[in-house]
């Protein structure tokens, strides 16, 4: 029985993955869940999972929850500390991180320090503190199991190779909403949210329209498979049918392939390193008939440009990048800025950043506060 605990149950990723527990209740218990601010969902995963303690994002949450949870004999939480705690749970083997933002990287530090499986949807873990996270991990016997459905393509792909097999890395993107769109400055957040082929939460929808998505997962996978940028190529393959491939030193390469839907990748992550049976529809090629392929254009979606910098800079310039994109994205689904001026104003916050080459875990958190400063600030 593996012994689970969600940071961020009630969002896409987390609603899957309790799916995925509910069908397989003799392999796992949910020992934990913490949500945002959807306290009505919370109180019926708590309800329906039975964890022994509940985290929301604040007090206001917390009430809320009391009132709708009344007489049940459950430990509540709220905040980072929250999140924390259920993160280093000593009954807990495995910990799903799956919150938005840098607000899930001092998580998933403490669980590692305590030797937990990691299973990481949250992106900005590794952008923003890659090399430490993943030193840490060494260091505390602790995997980290990607969930992001081209990490664990590469993941699948690399199963039991040698690095040195290993030549490059070619991460698939569906190219997002406006691919072809010739007036990118127009762009409005409802246009934006509209994604082809993925049903996810706001912030990475937008990261996906801007191809800053792609990005994140180039420095991610970086650091989760110690390539270097210059061998991670991205190409835009809008049926979202291969997840990934890896190509070898004799110039093979391997696939991943399956319909899209992120109980895949969770329950990989899951069940790790066995695969658990019937849990997405199976793929029928001759029904989807032809996969196509594109290169990514970097001029009209300057923000896989900027990962690319940013990773090549090294240090704690991933990390600024992220907490600015985190910022510009706010402030464009706030209509406060246009989708065009994200990448303008991530620009210009890397442009005064002055690099910490290799940075601590107290730099990061500091620069990440310069860099969500400087965000707000600019225009
Ligand atoms: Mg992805």
């Amino acid at each position: 029985m593996k012994r689970i605990a969600i940071l961020g149950s009630t969002g896409s990723i987390g609603v899957n993955c309790l799916q995925v527990i509910q069908r397989y209740p003799e392999r796992f218990r949910v020992m934990a869940l913490a949500g945002g601010r959807n306290v009505n969902l919370l109180a019926e995963q708590v309800m329906q999972f039975k964890p022994e303690v509940v985290s929301v994002r604040d007090k206001d949450s917390k009430t809320q929850l009391k009132k709708l949870l009344a007489g049940y004999d459950i430990e509540m939480l709220q905040g980072e500390q929250g999140l924390v705690k259920v993160a280093t749970m000593p009954t807990v083997d495995l910990l799903v991180s799956a919150v938005v933002g840098v607000v899930g990287l001092r998580p998933a530090i403490e669980a590692v320090k305590c030797g937990k499986a990691l299973a990481l949807a949250n992106k900005e873990t590794l952008v923003a503190a890659g090399r430490i996270m993943m030193d840490m991990a060494k260091e505390h016997g602790s995997a980290i199991l990607p969930i992001d459905s081209e990490h664990s393509a590469v993941f699948q792909c690399i199963h039991g190779r040698d690095r040195a097999e290993i030549q490059k890395i070619i991460l698939t993107a569906s190219g997002g909403p406006f691919c072809h769109r010739k007036d990118l400055e127009s762009i409005t957040p409802d246009d934006a949210l509209r994604h082809p082929t993925w049903n996810m939460g706001a912030k990475i929808t937008i990261d996906s329209a801007t191809l800053m998505n792609k990005g994140l997962e180039v420095i991610e996978a970086h650091y989760l498979f110690g390539i270097p940028a210059e061998d991670i190529q991205v190409v835009v393959h809008p049926q979202s049918i291969i997840h990934s491939m890896v190509e070898f030193v004799d110039g093979s390469a391997m696939v991943q392939l399956s319909v899209p839907d992120m109980k895949s990748p969770i329950a990989y992550a899951l069940s790790y390193p066995e695969r658990l049976e019937g849990v997405i529809e199976r793929l029928n090629l001759s029904s989807i008939g032809s996969l196509s392929f594109e290169e990514p254009d970097l001029e009209r979606f300057p923000c896989l440009q900027l990962a690319y910098d940013a990773l090549n800079s090294g240090g704690t310039m991933p990390a600024v990048l992220n907490a600015a994109n985190e910022v510009a994205v706010h402030r464009f689904l706030g209509k406060d800025i246009g989708f065009m001026d994200i990448p303008r104003i991530i620009k210009q916050v890397m442009d005064r950043h002055k690099v910490i080459p290799d940075p601590s875990i107290e730099n990061i958190f500091v620069v990440t506060e310069w860099g969500k400063e400087m965000a707000w600030k600019l225009q």
